[in-house]
């Protein structure tokens, strides 16, 4: 069931649509979002991060009138709420308003699939098209693949986005039978991705592909997760995968479910980023006896904490990947002090701070000239505490 709004302004639709975007996820991990209300104040401008700061996507659907009844989705079919469209130069020519008025610096288009896919993606397409063609627009588009799309619309889209994606959503088809009636695994998702990935093959996207899978609602654990990812990365050669933990929705089959914690989202975040970044392999990432990643210690400090064997490491002899797994050291410092040995040894803790390094985090599991500098009881309770956010692009 559903109800129209009379006479919507594009403001109004605006409102709503970008609401309805909000369970796609591009960028922030959901903890910071919640403790940020400044980035929340107007739900269709999305924080993410392009080149080492914030950029914000104009994040919005085309509509929300959709024939999917997927039993965790605002959008699904069944659901009693304003359906509200968008005319592709209606969404256009409102984009190019924001983005000449310097409040946002890119889009992230999508849809809910009214009538067909076909016809929906077609909807979007004419949007994608007047914003490169008609107004010139160069800067930033995500745009979405709906479920089921036919190939040659795809083909058609890709050379005028910077990147595309197809929401997975679920590991398998029947972990997916537990989000959604009607969509097929292989045919609708995988089908899709294998084509996008193709045409990524062949002429490389600015910003590549990329997917998302919602975490908490199926019952999947961490483990499947970053395997399932791990074989996604490998596969088809994605940019990202996105987590969206699952938060339950009045009026849908999944209300009375539990949300999943925001800290589950990031920690899965930093496993995948781990493997992705620092040379770790799925074998290697620390999960509980459950099959999920500890939620008080970012995977990085439970993996060091339970291999003794590796720790102290000398910091003046470490290689860059084995810096790179000592709790406190990032890429960027690792970098750092690999530069700083060349002009001579590393003589104290105020040296390698200087190199950027968390000394708090660090100075449990190394030496410096084998000098070893453990914490104090203030510090221990810092790094059990302490959550590591890790920054890369959208
Ligand atoms: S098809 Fe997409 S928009 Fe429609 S109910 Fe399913 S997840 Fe929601």
């Amino acid at each position: 069931m559903a109800y129209l709004l009379k006479k919507p302004t594009s403001e109004d639709k605006l409102k709503v649509l970008g609401s309805s975007a909000q369970f796609d996820v591009c960028g922030i991990p959901s903890l910071f979002l919640r403790k940020n209300k400044r980035l929340q104040r107007f739900k269709f401008i999305y924080p993410a991060i392009g080149k080492g700061r914030y950029v914000r996507l104009f994040k919005v659907l085309q509509t929300n009138s959709c024939e999917g009844n997927c039993f965790y989705c605002s959008n699904r079919k069944d659901r009693n709420f304003p359906r509200i469209s968008f005319s592709p130069d209606e969404l256009a020519h409102l984009f190019i308003q924001y983005y000449k008025r310097g409040f946002v610096d890119g889009l992230f288009l999508s849809s809910a699939i009214y009538e067909s896919p076909t016809y929906s993606q077609e909807e979007t397409f004419k949007t994608l098209y007047l914003l490169r063609k008609k107004y010139g627009y160069k800067g930033y588009i995500h745009y979405k693949i709906l479920p089921g799309s036919e190939d040659s619309i795809i083909e058609k889209c890709a050379p005028l986005a910077d990147r595309i994606s197809i929401n997975l959503e679920a590991l398998s088809s029947d972990y997916l039978s537990k989000l959604s009636p009607t969509k097929n695994f292989s045919t609708q998702l995988i089908g899709v991705l294998e084509k996008i990935s193709l045409i990524n093959k062949e002429k490389p996207l600015k910003a590549g592909i990329t997917t998302q899978l919602v975490v908490g609602a199926a019952g999947e654990s961490d483990k499947e997760i970053i395997k399932f990812s791990h074989f996604l990365y490998k596969k088809y050669d994605l940019w990202r995968v996105y987590y969206s933990g699952f938060f339950p929705i009045k009026q849908t089959p999944l209300e009375n479910n539990p949300p999943c914690h925001p800290l589950r989202e990031l920690r899965l975040y930093q496993a995948d980023f781990l493997i992705r970044k620092y040379g770790f392999t799925p074998e290697e990432i620390p999960f509980e006896k459950d099959g999920n990643l500890p939620q008080e210690k970012d995977p990085k400090l439970a993996w060091a904490l339970s291999h003794n064997e590796n720790f102290p490491m000398e910091i003046n002899k470490a290689d860059f990947w084995q810096l790179i797994r000592i709790p406190g050291i990032g890429r960027i410092s690792a970098k750092r002090i690999i530069k700083k040995r060349k002009e001579g040894r590393i003589k104290n803790l105020e040296e390698l701070k200087a190199t950027g390094c968390i000394i708090k985090r660090a100075r449990n599991f190394i030496t410096i000239n084998g000098k070893f500098y453990p914490s104090t009881r203030k510090d221990k309770d810092i790094i059990s505490s302490y959550q590591l956010f890790l920054w890369e692009e959208i």
